[in-house]
């Protein structure tokens, strides 16, 4: 069978190699416009950043290496420019002679990725203005550093991309501002997960400015001096551009290949696209996720890895689903890790669901553990069915928040609801985790709250000013709260002086588990007004 892959970076390559692995006897192609394939574009912020130290590291195979590896024919430097599933052809036109030629195949396979979007305003060709997208575009920021040695940097964009950036130019010393058009970034967290990460990035000298639209860059002989935005002008000597993507399938104009609103190609669940015996895999295809089943964009490697060795097993015949996506990401920031999967309470609430979430402050691992820190959890169920719909975690001084995702994901993937996934038996030992893994001790929280063991005012509520009117118990171990009335918890036995059992009682602490516990006691003794603040002084901006 002839089969014709274009495009040749994760989705390609994963496609083109499992392939061959399925069936030695099949003609693998693929096609592409660049000179390299199959790079580590993951990696391209931390080569910035010289975490990587050699540009030859982020080439994961050479076009030779991987044709001899794989048994896969390469061409680079070739551009499609048409497909014409009629005729089972594609056009093309070699980037070296400017000629055009044709390719035959049984089996098509558009893996042609995403490129930066380039917004049409003043000052984008201005030198020291960059993209991040190929090993070159990481190659000449770093010769730039390394040369010119800029002390100002400007990121247009801040989601997962735009902020590794900014944490790797940071690290260098650059006085880094993040700006972005959002009301609140990265995407894919919710409000008061998204105060914390950008309170924690301004204590890291990374400012970052929400609803800032870029207007123009402003140049002085031909070199980048200032950004111009909405809200103000600031001087800068280079500017990193990450406002998004958009798919590469202008070349599919014509060929009835049906595409998304967005660009990008529409896939069943087998991956194939409208048109038999071509399929769709990576950047340039809209999957579905997992949880609603409602068309979604991953534009992710994991994605891109995962649905390309799918369809290769398809194409040689197999019928296998790829089940979705759910949005997984995560991302290492100066001294904090950042991790979400599944839906946001709101996304939850959007597509239906009577989504309920708690917010937990945990101990990464035992607390007595040399190095132990805190994750900031945030879990959303459906109330009624108790399933889990998704997590965002924020981990402390680094801490692994890829672990709480990945039990996230995990059970989320197989359908779990909160009573099924409360006693996992989950790794533990003092330099891992706790005896209670943080994942499990946020579900049993869940479910203290979803039974109404635990009443809580949620940082949501708190900074909206729902509980203005409540008298403030400060529950910590020690005096935390300058506008609270102190109480220790080991020393409640009965009524509490200044607090009338009809009050209505906001009571915090460090994390909110202190409060849960003073409020487990104060019902006890027939108070009937009490709120924990899930996630304490720690979360909320609470003096
Ligand atoms: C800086 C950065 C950091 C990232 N970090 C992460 C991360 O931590 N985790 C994660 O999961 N993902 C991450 N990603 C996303 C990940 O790199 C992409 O999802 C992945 O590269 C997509 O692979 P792809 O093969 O679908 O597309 P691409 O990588 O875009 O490759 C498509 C290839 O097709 C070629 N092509 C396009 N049109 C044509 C044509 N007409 N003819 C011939 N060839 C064509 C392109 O030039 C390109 O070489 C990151 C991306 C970047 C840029």
């Amino acid at each position: 069978m002839k089969v014709l892959i274009i495009g040749g970076v994760a989705a390609g390559t994963k496609v083109a190699a499992k392939l061959k692995r399925e069936n030695r006897n099949h003609d693998v192609k693929l096609l592409t416009d660049s000179k390299d394939i199959s790079y580590a574009g993951c990696g391209l912020p931390y080569y910035v950043g010289e975490v990587i130290k050699d540009r030859e590291e982020l080439i994961v195979n050479t076009p030779k290496s991987f044709s001899e590896l794989t048994g896969v024919k390469v061409i680079t430097e070739t551009k499609v420019i048409k497909v014409n599933p009629d005729s089972k052809t594609v056009e093309v036109v070699d980037l070296n002679s400017n000629e055009n030629k044709e390719y035959t195949y049984d089996k098509l396979v558009i893996a042609t990725g995403a490129s930066p979007i380039k917004p049409p305003l003043e000052g984008m060709d201005l030198d020291g203005v960059y993209f991040m997208r190929t090993p070159e575009d990481a190659i000449t920021l770093r010769d730039e550093i390394e040369e010119l040695k800029p002390r100002r940097a400007t990121v247009v964009g801040g989601g997962f991309i735009g902020l590794e950036v900014a944490e790797n130019l940071a690290a260098q010393g650059m006085v880094t501002t993040v700006i972005d058009m959002a009301d609140t970034i990265p995407p894919g967290f919710d409000k008061e997960m998204t105060d914390y990460i950008l309170n924690h990035l301004a204590e890291h000298r990374i400012m970052v400015f929400t609803g800032t639209k870029l207007d123009s860059i402003i140049g002085e002989n031909g070199r980048v001096k200032q950004v111009k935005t909405n809200r103000h002008k600031m001087n800068t000597d280079i500017v990193i551009l990450s406002i998004g993507i958009r798919a590469n399938t202008q070349f599919l104009d014509g060929s009835d290949i049906e595409l998304m609103p967005n660009g990008t190609v529409k896939v069943n669940e087998y991956l194939e696209t409208n048109i038999p015996d071509i399929y769709a895999v990576g950047d340039c295809a809209t999957v579905s996720n997992r949880i609603t089943k409602e068309p979604a964009w991953s534009p992710m490697g994991s994605t891109a890895n995962i649905s390309g060795r799918i369809a290769a097993m398809n194409i040689n015949g197999e019928q296998n689903k790829y089940n979705g996506a759910l949005g997984t990401a995560v991302a290492q920031l100066p001294g904090l890790n950042i991790g979400r999967t599944g839906l946001t309470e709101d996304d939850a609430k959007a597509a239906g669901y009577e989504a309920i979430s708690v917010v937990t402050v945990v101990d990464d691992k035992a607390h007595y553990f040399p190095g132990s820190s805190l994750f900031v959890i945030k879990m959303t169920a459906d109330k009624n069915t108790k399933k889990l719909l998704g997590v965002q975690a924020l981990g402390l001084d680094s801490s692994a928040v890829d672990k709480i995702i990945d039990i996230a994901v995990t059970a989320i993937s197989l359908n779990g609801d909160l009573e099924e996934i409360k006693d996992l038996d989950l790794a533990y030992a003092p330099p891992f985790s706790t005896a209670i893994h943080p994942f499990a001790h946020t579900v049993n929280v869940l479910l203290n709250k979803i039974s109404g063991d635990l009443v809580t005012a949620t940082p949501r509520e708190f900074a909206n000013g729902d509980f203005d009117d409540y008298k403030i118990m400060d529950a910590s171990i020690v005096p935390e709260l300058s506008n609270a009335t102190y109480v220790d918890l080991s020393k409640v036995n009965g009524e509490i002086k200044g607090f009338d059992k009809e009050d209505k009682i906001l009571i915090s602490c460090s994390k909110g588990k202190r409060a849960y516990m003073m409020q487990n006691k104060l019902k006890h003794y027939g108070y009937k007004n009490t709120v924990a603040l899930e996630g304490g002084s720690i979360v909320n901006n609470i003096k």
